[in-house]
């Protein structure tokens, strides 16, 4: 596919016609106590209040790259040394910065409190698995049933607007949304409800190990025995195969087959509206391969194992990139793109260090601050926004695609991103987006009771080896 470059058009005001220099700080309150004067038309002036409201403009588009466990500790070291030309382009033609995370850090919490706008306790995922009995017995992993709240995408579609949403965490099992939507689990293959609508990726099967085998020497000095994977292995070698196996050839593939499912999506008729893509390996090769980065830090490390692995985590960090440029070569320039991650990441040393009953590959760790860039029509290029939070991005793209900010949502818009908000903005409130569930409706107030599947197993597997089921681990990951 012929590269091009993806141009900021720097400067283009975008359609939000309330323009107030002085009202940031006042205005949600104001257009929360002034909301039903504004609906019924009545002009507000006296109280320094705006009498317009965002407009939709139905020509926005968005997309949305879910990077996870991205960070500027290592993206602003790469880019300088030239290897993510996507994202260094995305980042000095668009306005960035850091994004804090919250806890637990548990990234399906923090992807589902990134795409509802919500709490964990408000939308219903509070960690990665649940528990039967409480505390006891053995654990599920947590699926969307138990989400309570609508996600951005549900909102989106009663708004018209046509979405793709591809691999996001706890999306399985598929709800029916206005556009396509393939789950988190459907890597694994031959699972019901893997996508909307039903069977849309069935011809499409999980990556096999030849294809991670290929794919290998790209990333590491090393030769993976498929045959010899052995959770329980003790002797150095299998451990570091077991390793590899644990921490690179299932994100390779899983991350693989979620490029092939966009791709596919994105070859099936328009290009949607949004397009909200997740990809998870940059946080497995990050919890796994630390250590070989920066051998100094640990006990252990051979020299020869910081040869064969250093670079595994640049590496990887280098084929995302190359992702986000194929990905970005689909659509056109008329898009805001939104880059961002649900956490840092750094060396598990320390105060940071993830300790837990079960051996596991644990060398990097979870941090607070994990990074965004906004880039597009509307975007101040060089902006560098600060204090942004993962709650901020639902308001900020329904700001942008001309929708109304909900009061039981905790974020604000980053409207410093935005060359028309220089002076501040202020933005149309309604009180919540959860009543009168349409079609593409999440679950409402009652959410439900946890789904299990065939894939249960094979799911607690990979959370088993990031220390999510063992208590003692603290929720580090
Ligand atoms: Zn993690």
């Amino acid at each position: 596919m012929p590269r091009r470059a993806f141009a900021s058009p720097a400067g283009k005001p975008i359609g939000w016609a309330c323009r107030f220099a002085a009202l940031s700080t006042f205005s949600r309150r104001c257009a929360l106590l002034f909301g039903l004067v504004l609906v019924s038309a009545v002009v507000v002036g006296a109280a320094g209040c705006t009498s317009k409201t965002a407009k939709i403009d139905p020509a926005k588009r968005v997309v949305v790259l879910a990077l996870d466990a991205g960070t500027w500790d290592l993206l602003d070291g790469y880019i300088e040394r030239g290897l993510l030309p996507n994202i260094k382009r995305l980042r000095d033609g668009g306005a960035w910065g850091p994004l804090e995370s919250i806890n637990p850090s548990s990234s399906p919490v923090i992807w589902t409190s990134v795409a509802t706008g919500k709490t964990p306790e408000q939308h219903g995922i509070t960690f990665f698995v649940r528990f039967p009995d409480g505390k006891t017995g053995n654990p599920v992993p947590v699926s969307r049933s138990l989400r309570k709240t609508k996600a951005i995408w549900n909102i989106l579609g009663d708004a018209d607007k046509d979405v793709a949403v591809v691999g996001w965490l706890i999306t399985w099992p598929a709800e029916e949304v206005y556009g396509r939507l393939i789950s988190d689990r459907a890597h694994y293959g031959d699972l019901k409800d893997e996508s909307f609508p039903p069977n849309y990726m069935a011809q499409l099967k999980p990556i096999g190990t030849d294809t991670v085998l290929a794919a290998m020497p790209s990333f590491m000095e090393m030769t993976f025995d498929p045959a010899k994977v052995d959770r329980n292995a003790t002797d150095p070698e299998g451990r570091i195969n077991y390793l590899v196996y644990d921490r690179f050839v299932r994100a390779y593939a899983r991350d693989v087959f979620y490029m092939e499912a966009l791709e596919r999506t994105l070859d099936d008729g328009a290009l949607p509206d949004v397009l909200f893509m997740y990809l998870r390996g940059t946080d497995d090769v990050q919890h796994g391969f630390w250590k070989f980065m920066e051998p100094e830090l640990f006990e252990g490390v051979s020299e020869a194992q910081a040869e064969a692995f250093g670079r595994v985590i640049e590496r990887y960090w280098g084929w995302t990139d190359f992702q986000v440029g194929q990905i970005l070569e689909r659509f056109g320039q008329d898009r805001l793109v939104m880059v961002l991650s649900d956490h840092g990441a750094g060396a598990a040393v320390g105060k940071n260090k993830v300790v837990t009953k079960e051996y596991m590959h644990l060398s990097g760790s979870h941090r607070k601050n994990g990074m965004v860039i906004l880039n597009g029509p509307g975007v101040q290029p060089g902006t560098k926004l600060e204090g942004a939070s993962i709650y901020d991005v639902t308001p900020t793209l329904l700001a942008y695609l001309g929708l109304p900010l909900a009061e039981d949502m905790n974020g604000r818009v980053l409207g410093e991103a935005f060359t028309a908000c220089k002076n501040g903005c202020t933005f149309e409130h309604i009180a919540s987006y959860e009543t009168g569930l349409g079609e593409g409706g999440g679950l409402g107030e009652a959410g439900g009771e946890n789904t299990t599947s065939p894939m249960d197993e094979k799911v607690l597997e990979g959370l088993r080896s990031l220390g999510y089921i063992d208590d003692s681990a603290g929720g580090a990951p």
